[in-house]
This record gives C-alpha cells, sequence and structure tokens, in this order.
C-alpha cells in the first residue's frame, strides 16, 4: 500500500476530535521557522536579488542586517521588511571600502549579537562592449567589487560565524562564470574567480564548521538585467528568452528560495557547491 493511501486509512480510523488534533500538530510543524535564532548579512540588499534574499530569510526567522550605497535606499527596504513583521536593520555599506564594511559589521553584532549566515550579493559592471576595450580603471573597479570584497568580507566575517559554533556563506556568481559573455567579459572572469573561491574556502571552512557555497543566475528580473527582459518583444529579450529551456526569466525571489535551501539544514552535508537558477541553461562541461 502507498504511504499515503496507508495515511489517509489511519485518519479515516481516528475520532474526528483527533484528526483535528493531528491536522493541527501537522500545519503547526510545518509552519517552523527554518531559521529561527539565526543572523544574516546580506550585501546589495535594498533591491533585486539582495533584498529578495533578505526578505525571504528573515521570513524563514532569521534576523537580517541589509545595506547598499545609499541611505534612502536602505530606509524604504527596511520599511518594507518591517512592515512584513521581519526582524532588521540596516546601514549604507560599499562593499568596496573598508570602513563601511567594519561598521556593517560591528552593527551586526551589536543590534543582533553574532552572525551566522552571510551572503555576499554585491557586484559592479562599469564594462559594456568587447573584452579587449575594457579600461584598467574598470576592470579595477570589477574586481575590487566583485572578486576582492567578498573575499575581504569572508575574512572579517568568518572569525565572527566560529563564536557562534559556525554558519554558512552564500556567494553569488553568475551563469556568466562558466560562460563567459561576449559583452560583459570582465564582470564574467570576476565571476568565474567567485567560483574559485567558492571552493577554495572549503578545507579552511570545514574545519570551522562553516559551509560555503554559491548561485550562480541566469537571466533574472531586476534592474541589472533590465536591458534584456524589460521589452520582452525585442530582439535580445525574445533571443535569451528562446536560449532558456524553460523560455522565461527568472525572479528574484526564485534565487532567494535557493539561498534559503543552502543555508539551512537541509543543506548541512553540501559545501563548495554553486547552484545554477537559469531555467535550464548549463554552460558548465
Ligand atoms: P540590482 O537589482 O541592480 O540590485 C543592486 C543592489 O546592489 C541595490 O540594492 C544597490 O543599491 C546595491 N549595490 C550596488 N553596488 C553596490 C556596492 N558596491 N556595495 C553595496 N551595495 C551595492 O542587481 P541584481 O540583479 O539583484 O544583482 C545582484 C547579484 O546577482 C549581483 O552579484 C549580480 O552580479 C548577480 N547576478 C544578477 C543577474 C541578473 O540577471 N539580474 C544574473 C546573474 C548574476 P544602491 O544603489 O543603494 O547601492
Amino acid at each position: 500500500m502507498s504511504q499515503t493511501r496507508m495515511i489517509f486509512r489511519l485518519i479515516s480510523q481516528l475520532p474526528l476530535q483527533q484528526v483535528g488534533q493531528s491536522v493541527r500538530m501537522m500545519s503547526s510543524s510545518s509552519s517552523t521557522k527554518q531559521l529561527a535564532g539565526k543572523v544574516a548579512i546580506i550585501t546589495a540588499s535594498t533591491d533585486g536579488i539582495g533584498y529578495s534574499i533578505a526578505e525571504r530569510l528573515g521570513q524563514d526567522g532569521a534576523k537580517v542586517m541589509i545595506s547598499s550605497r545609499k541611505q534612502k535606499n536602505v530606509d524604504s527596504s527596511l520599511q518594507k521588511l518591517k512592515s512584513l513583521g521581519i526582524e532588521a536593520s540596516g546601514l549604507v555599506c560599499h562593499v568596496a571600502k573598508r570602513e563601511d564594511r567594519a561598521k556593517m559589521i560591528q552593527k551586526t553584532l551589536d543590534d543582533f549579537g553574532g552572525i551566522d549566515i552571510f551572503v555576499s550579493n554585491a557586484a559592479a559592471n562599469p564594462h559594456f562592449g568587447p573584452l579587449l576595450s575594457c579600461s584598467e580603471e574598470a576592470w579595477d573597479k570589477i574586481f575590487e567589487t566583485n572578486v576582492k570584497a567578498t573575499f575581504l568580507l569572508c575574512k572579517e566575517i568568518i572569525p565572527h560565524m566560529e563564536k557562534r559554533g559556525g554558519g554558512s556563506i552564500v556567494i553569488v556568481s553568475s551563469i556568466g562564470g562558466y560562460q563567459p559573455s561576449p559583452v560583459i567579459g570582465a564582470y564574467s572572469v570576476s565571476k568565474t574567480a567567485l567560483l574559485g573561491l567558492t571552493k577554495a574556502l572549503v578545507h579552511e571552512c570545514s574545519t570551522r564548521n562553516i559551509r560555503v557555497n554559491g548561485i550562480a543566475p541566469g537571466v533574472i528580473k531586476t534592474r541589472f538585467s533590465e536591458q534584456l527582459w524589460k521589452d520582452e518583444e525585442s530582439p535580445v529579450s525574445q533571443m535569451a528568452k528562446n536560449m532558456t529551456p524553460m523560455k522565461r526569466f527568472g525572479e528574484p525571489k526564485e534565487c532567494a528560495g535557493t539561498v534559503s535551501f543552502l543555508v539551512s539544514d537541509d543543506a548541512s552535508y553540501i559545501t563548495g557547491e554553486t547552484i545554477l537558477v537559469t531555467g535550464g541553461v548549463d554552460a558548465r562541461l
């Protein structure tokens, strides 16, 4: 007999009052917040994928520290999160600025008492066009924001996770990290470096009970990628959609769901992994 049929048969043999009680027990256990008691820092989290991750981890029960470069964006996102009943705090943090990173970490410790989860989501891409036309300044900005700041934040946050007995890091890479795009070559190379960083951190983090994973989004409907999806009838949008097996672009919450899984106990034996969130586009060998 299938498990489902067995459950229905058992339920049908119970007195009605007891059935109600069992259903209540099932629903209360399924609503247990899986990240209750955890503290999460998410960078670049006042819009797009980062905001969506903050909202989801907050709904999962975590206290969330949000940040971005502009105070007004921090304020409006905090208001949104709080209106959803999420325990959130926030400040301005440009990830490439050492003092901003230090302030963000200190504020998290002051407001929430520790750090269990870190999502490195910030990225810059000041250069569109052929790779060989990328200036040294643009190259430096891309690598400083996307790679160096991610590494430094991991280095700065890991000792605080150790004090909590462990933690979980998620690094936001890109499908471009596996297959460089011809028009965003330097950005793509920086995202390949993040795939490497995710793996390179595994050994030292595992001995500290910290898991390090990543996500590699495809085209996700945010401001960052709006030229690809805003006008869905445009040739470039049609082409991008046709190259996607699921024939649609992704939503920020679809990245957030994957991060929620990666930082949860359901992923307790997963580390060094980067999950594609691409609607089926797979540029890996
Ligand atoms: P987005 O919608 O443009 O959001 C960018 C967020 O980052 C905003 O909150 C912005 O706020 C903040 N920000 C920008 N530069 C920052 C910096 N230096 N320090 C701190 N905060 C900063 O971008 P998104 O699409 O969600 O992208 C998020 C991540 O996903 C990036 O790592 C990106 O490479 C990756 N990704 C996106 C796609 C896609 O299709 N959308 C695909 C692959 C990978 P302020 O303006 O206030 O700073």
